[in-house]
């Protein structure tokens, strides 16, 4: 197999770790990145006077595919577990659902419909991934198995929270894979959660992976917005909004779905037709720094329709304080569709219904207490798995020879997580250049 020339569009997880698989099988790889960093949904940003994640993010035992990737950066060892809590905010109560026995005792429900939700939870916590779970709505699913009862006390305000009005289109392959993730985190007798971070977060793994792959020849352009991938007689010809321009043999990329039928100019009408289907949901999600004294939960799910966000998520439960002045870094995402009128709506509009909800859910808040604030978003996070989604997966193969679509509409029967993106890469590289092998890996320590 000849040596090509590979370029690889967005530097996000799946982009850099893809450029590096077909680096490491021989190839000459480029990486094309829009904005100023790598990391995509996992960079980081500053926030007062620390550097953090913009989107809250752990790691679980179970992710066997990232701590993979953490051990070839040398930096699984540091890997910090930490078992942590959940609670959950129903019309203005609190309650902690952190092990069976707080489970046992959830007042919102009594015993009996207890355990149809403990049944219903295990059940899919031990049901493979099987075609049919593709083809009943997710809220059909749930009420069958739960009854009524549990399903508006329990599931309705958890799929709001998760999916706005959107969970009316999703599949119980959804709630199939959230619970699989959710219940591996949760190995221990009692069902504690455990989860880990990197001491640095992501901003530390994507600098790493920056270094790795400068080992391996791999140039990351950041700031490369790429517009147009047109195929020439001899190949392909990639042009950024910076007017430059790059010729190379085939092309592999990993921007959401809507984006890559704006800039791949050659696919057929059915190809634009089943990129341009797939729906995604987006996330607002604030970050902030606050004195506040706030439950040590890591997460709390809210279901409280007065709450403008979802979740709370907080980050120092898990990582211990961050800033200078021990303030806790918070998270409070709200997920919405792509298209919702919310994500043209300016900070200052948004900031006062955050403020808001935090009023609600921590009634002693201040915002004199807040130390920073910032509002991140992204419109194009979940491909949301819809009623018959396996059909409807627009193809990684197209019928430009040579030219290569992988994104996360690729993950089938899976939640969105680093480690089903990089499980991802495994399946995609074999695909795309099933011909040749694999280099040894290169010792970071010692640049080749
Ligand atoms: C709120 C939130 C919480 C999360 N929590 C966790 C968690 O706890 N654990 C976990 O494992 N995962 C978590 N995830 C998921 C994780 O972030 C994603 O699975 C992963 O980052 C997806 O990577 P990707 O490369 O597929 O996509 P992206 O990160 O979206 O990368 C796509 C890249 O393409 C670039 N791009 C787009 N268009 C162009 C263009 N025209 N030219 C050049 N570049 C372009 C973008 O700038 C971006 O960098 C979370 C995500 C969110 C949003």
């Amino acid at each position: 197999m000849p040596r090509l020339r590979w370029a690889v569009v967005g530097g996000g997880m799946l982009g850099i770790t893809l450029a590096l698989r077909l680096s490491q099988r021989g190839h000459d790889v480029i990486v094309l990145e829009g904005s100023h960093q790598v990391g995509g949904l996992a960079s980081a940003w500053r926030l007062g006077d620390i550097v953090w994640d913009r989107f809250y993010h752990v790691i679980l035992s179970t992710d066997a595919y990232t701590r993979a990737l953490l051990d070839e950066l040398g930096l699984a060892s540091e890997i910090t577990w930490k078992t942590t809590r959940t609670g959950f905010f129903i019309d203005g109560k609190w309650y902690s659902l952190s092990n069976v026995w707080e489970f046992l005792a959830f007042p919102p429900l009594p015993l009996l419909d207890k355990f149809r939700l403990a049944y219903t939870i295990w059940k899919a916590s031990r049901l493979d991934y099987d075609h049919n779970l593709d083809e009943i709505p997710v809220a059909d699913w749930l009420e069958n198995q739960c009854g009524k009862r549990v399903f508006d006390k329990i599931w309705l305000p958890l799929l709001k929270a998760k999916l706005g009005q959107e969970y009316q289109s999703v599949s119980a392959s959804f709630i199939h894979a959230t619970i699989q993730r959710m219940y591996a985190a949760r190995r221990t007798r009692t069902k504690q959660e455990l989860f880990g971070v990197v001491p640095g977060g992501y901003a530390r793994i994507c600098q790493a992976l920056t270094e790795y792959l400068a080992n391996w020849d791999v140039p990351v352009l950041c700031g490369s917005q790429v517009e147009a991938v047109r195929r020439t007689e001899k190949g392909f010809v990639v042009e950024c909004a910076d007017g430059s321009q790059l010729s190379c043999d085939r092309v592999a990329v990993t921007a959401p779905c809507p984006i890559t039928a704006a800039i791949c100019k050659d696919l057929s009408s059915s190809e634009y037709h089943d990129l341009r289907s797939v729906r995604y949901l987006g996330v607002i999600c604030a970050s902030l720094l606050t004195v506040t004294d706030i439950p040590s939960y890591y997460i709390t799910n809210i279901a409280d329709d007065r709450v403008f966000f979802t979740a709370a998520i907080n980050m120092s439960s898990l990582v211990g304080p961050l800033s200078s002045q021990s303030a806790s870094l918070l998270y409070l995402p709200k997920y919405v569709a792509a298209d919702d009128p919310l994500h043209t709506l300016p900070d200052r509009d948004l900031q006062g219904q955050f403020y808001e909800g935090l009023r609600i859910l921590y009634p002693r808040f201040h915002p004199g207490e807040i130390q920073a604030f910032r509002i991140a978003r992204a419109r194009y996070v979940l491909p949301l798995p819809v009623l018959r989604y396996r059909h409807k997966v627009p193809p990684m193969i197209t019928s430009v020879p040579g030219l290569y679509l992988v994104n996360s509409s690729h993950i089938i029967g899976g939640t969105l997580n680093v480690n089903e993106t990089l499980k991802l890469v495994d399946t995609a590289v074999h695909r795309l250049c099933p011909e040749t092998t694999h280099r040894p890996a290169v010792n970071v320590t010692q640049p080749c």
